[in-house]
């Protein structure tokens, strides 16, 4: 069977995994929680490969670039495109919740601290820049800390590329652990059919079936409608715009070729563990040069989220209108900043955005408890957030690979 025709059977596999697994836990509710464990393989198996994934692409992305000032000129890009975008989006947002107004409703409760929360009501950003810096590199890769792992393989392969000729065993070492690596990720793709019907069906169950969910959509529709809509605009319309501006390539082929991972992405609401996958959908479908995708994939798995971004500035001014505070211009301003921060905060794991809220929240005195309000439905616009977030990473590679550094061929050492 050619690859082509091989990974078609796979996305029409995962199309009836996602309605299988909508459908089953739909109807049948909490009796699906008996194929969670699906769900939970195909998981494992993504994030078993994560830690190895990056630490060899990274460096081996390092390395390609040849010297460390591409890798300077190519990091500023890339932040600036990962600012840009998160910018953009919170403005989305911000637009998007002050028009529709979602908060203002009849009775709206005053709400209650989640477990989730407890001892981190004193979350800061200074909390997110001392875990950068690992005490402990091996701590950090069992508890999967990817930011610090990133760190030190930019740093390991920034300065193989100043040892010369001895350090050619080493890079050799890492490039094809890198491409071993990735030929895992596609066995594991395999079973992504499964896994997402083992997860989208668990999940579904474990919220307690249809009626169950909708109840609670009904309950805060308009405020999932708000966070939702503004994900369409950027999803849709703005990274796809920025696509075509900047690198003259179909947005819809390009899309259709991210299926596997946005899928991949919805339903494990972490752009962590999807990061396998998107690597793959980038550099093999999209075609996507490596030297980009390896290092702005996993960077942005874990600080570019546009749709976290969103969501945080649309929560947090929802909770303010359900409480009646009014939030003036200049609050306004601040949650600007500081979701775009919280964003960048916020680790690529589920619900990771529900904890870094606290620090768009304080920055403008709003009580924490209110995250309360918008729990029972988080699960839900957490795997919308995540989709996008994993897009605009995508979308961010094709862009970066456009850039003179990567073009321009190396001499690798
Ligand atoms: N689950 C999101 C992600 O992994 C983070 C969040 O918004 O909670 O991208």
């Amino acid at each position: 069977m050619t690859k082509s025709k091989s990974s078609q059977i796979v996305l029409i596999g995962i199309f009836i995994g996602i309605l299988a697994g909508g459908f089953c836990g739909w109807a049948f509710g909490e009796s699906m929680l008996s194929v969670k464990f699906l769900g939970d393989i195909f998981l494992n198996a993504l994030r078993m490969i994560i830690v190895p994934l990056i630490i060899c692409s990274m460096i081996t992305g390092v390395t390609n670039l040849g010297d460390i000032r591409r890798l300077g000129k190519t990091g500023y890009k890339t932040i600036l495109y990962y600012m840009a975008t998160t910018g953009i989006s919170v403005v989305i947002g911000i637009i998007l919740v002050n028009l529709i107004q979602p908060g203002i409703i009849e009775g709206a409760g005053k709400g209650v601290l989640p477990e989730l929360l407890k001892g981190k009501e004193e979350f800061s950003f200074i909390d997110v820049l001392m875990g950068l810096i690992p005490s402990n590199l091996f701590k950090a890769m069992t508890e999967m800390q990817i930011l610090p792992l990133i760190i030190f393989s930019l740093l390991f392969g920034g300065v193989l590329t100043t040892l010369g000729e001895k350090a050619k065993p080493v890079i050799n070492f890492f490039a094809v652990s890198n491409e071993a690596i990735m030929k895992i990720v596609h066995l594991i793709i395999y079973f992504a059919p499964v896994g997402i019907f083992g997860l989208v069906a668990g999940k579904l169950g474990a919220v307690g079936g249809g009626q169950a969910f909708y109840l609670e959509l009904s309950k805060l529709g308009k405020y999932a409608l708000t966070v939702i809509v503004g994900l369409l605009i950027h999803g849709i319309f703005v990274l796809p715009l920025l696509l075509f501006v900047f690198t003259k390539r179909n947005p819809i082929s390009y899309l259709y070729n991210m299926i596997t991972a946005l899928t991949t992405a919805f339903s494990t609401a972490s752009s962590s563990a999807t990061l396998p996958v998107t690597m793959e959908c980038v550099e093999k479908k999209n075609l996507v040069s490596q030297k980009a995708s390896s290092f702005v994939l996993p960077l942005g798995a874990t600080i570019n989220m546009d749709g976290t971004a969103l969501y945080e500035a649309v929560a947090a001014i929802f909770i303010a209108q359900s409480f009646g505070i009014h939030l003036n211009f200049s609050h306004q301003v601040i949650i600007f900043f500081t979701a775009t921060l919280a964003a960048i905060g916020a680790a690529g794991i589920p619900e990771a955005g529900l904890v870094t809220m606290v620090i768009v929240l304080q920055s403008v005195n709003l009580p924490i408890e209110g995250i309360g309000l918008i729990l029972t439905i988080d699960w839900f616009l957490d795997r919308c957030r995540t989709t996008v977030n994993v897009w605009g990473d995508s979308v961010g590679a094709a862009i970066i690979a456009k850039t003179k550094e990567i073009e321009k061929p190396t001499n690798r050492i």
